[in-house]
């Protein structure tokens, strides 16, 4: 049983949705919230804190945290803000815990879906990505599921139809069906680049300037750099679109929600980073990707497409390797597309930000990734050395 717990500190219960936190919760915090935070983390298995303070937010509730961001491919700085809140919230569901169906608006989100999911997947059927979203997909394929062992199609995961997932549950080796409906995806019209829609999403925007270092904003900059990969893209025959105008900016859940209405091929969103201290600098790429009980989900084109656009970036230039990894960040995870982030360097860090703040460079930058896209949809798409690649040899 799940102890009731005040929802102060802006949670409010919805139902089985909830509003995650409005503010969030760091090591010296106390209240109910925090109480609520350290329940969930020991439920995972988590050291949570020192006993007898069970409502402190303590050195061992920060290393807890840490522990479970680094898990769930979320973002390691032992804050509990809305993203890791959500987290903890999906992470301690079981299948079975509670009675699962699709419901519109308010889909049901946790690791029991993308348990449900990944079964549903090992069998055959087709649920979608195994995103931990009960989405309409899943319930189709549940329905099918439940047609196909003779049970009443209802689309809801009650106690027949866990028994009946339970009994006929199996193990599938090699690669996963998700994966090869990626593959078939990516691959679908011949595996031609012209014809494509591509998303581009400039971070930030609008009053919300992102990093700000060096007299320059990142909002600004990943702005510009999409209108550069677009100015490309264009005469590749790839249709392009924004999630954003110069001033505008919608929220990742509002960004989602329009490139899964606009069924884009690819998602790419653009950042800079920033640190407290100028010594960070370099270029990371990241793509959906995250680890739950017993598995790793990730997205297989997700992450082909990820290190493309990292190894052109770092053939090109000379912004230092940070590397590609997977994360559960919203937007990668709420996608239906390959999606990924690209954080092309610290504009905190003096080198990075005099590359960035240089147009010439930002053309450089945009060239690196629009070569990476027209690797992907190569046939062997990963054969060409980085840094040869260039534009006008694939026109005409
Ligand atoms: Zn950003």
């Amino acid at each position: 049983m799940r102890a009731a717990v005040p929802r102060t500190g802006g949670f409010e219960a919805t139902g089985h949705g909830y509003h995650p936190p409005m503010q969030v919760f760091r090591r010296g915090d106390t209240g109910p919230v925090v109480a609520e935070i350290r329940d969930k983390l020991t439920r995972l298995g988590l050291p949570s804190g020192e006993p007898g303070s069970h409502d402190s937010f303590d050195e061992l509730t920060d290393r807890a945290v840490r522990a479970f961001q680094q898990r769930r491919g979320l973002r390691v700085d032992g804050v509990v803000g809305p993203e890791t809140y959500r987290g903890l919230d999906e992470a301690h569901w079981r299948l079975g815990d509670r009675l699962l169906s699709f419901t519109a608006g308010h889909p049901y989100v946790g690791d029991d879906v993308a348990v449900l999911q990944q079964r549903l997947l090992d069998m055959g059927f087709d649920p979608g990505r195994c995103d931990g979203i009960f989405g309409r997909q899943t319930e189709t394929s549940l329905r099918e599921f439940q047609r196909n062992v003779g049970l009443v199609p209802d689309g809801t995961v009650g106690p027949q139809t866990l028994k009946a997932l339970d009994m006929l549950r199996r193990t599938v080796t090699g690669g996963s069906p998700s994966e090869r409906r990626e593959e078939e995806r990516l691959m679908r019209g011949g595996g031609a680049l012209s014809g494509r829609t591509v998303l581009l999403d400039p971070g930030h925007g609008g009053e919300d300037l992102g990093a700000y270092a060096h007299d320059l904003s990142e909002s600004d900059v990943v702005f510009d750099l999409a209108t550069r990969i677009e100015g490309r893209l264009g005469p590749l025959g790839v249709l392009t679109l924004l999630t954003r105008g110069p001033d505008s900016c919608p929220d990742d859940a509002q960004r989602a929600t329009f490139a899964n209405d606009t069924g884009a091929d690819l998602l790419l969103s653009l950042h800079a980073d920033a640190a407290q201290s100028a010594r960070p600098a370099g270029v990371s790429t990241y793509f959906y990707g995250a680890e739950l009980p017993g598995r790793v989900i990730s997205s297989a084109v997700g992450e082909r497409l990820a290190t493309l656009i990292q190894h052109e970036v770092v053939a090109r230039t000379d912004l230092t390797d940070c590397r590609v990894h997977p994360k559960a960040w919203q937007l990668l995870r709420m996608t239906r597309m390959p999606a990924i982030r690209l954080d092309v360097g610290y504009l905190t860090n003096e080198h990075d930000a005099t590359r960035l703040g240089s147009p010439a460079f930002r053309d450089v930058v945009a060239e690196a990734v629009v070569a990476a896209v027209q690797r992907l949809y190569l046939p062997g798409g990963g054969d060409v050395s980085e840094g040869q690649f260039r534009i006008p040899a694939l026109i005409g």
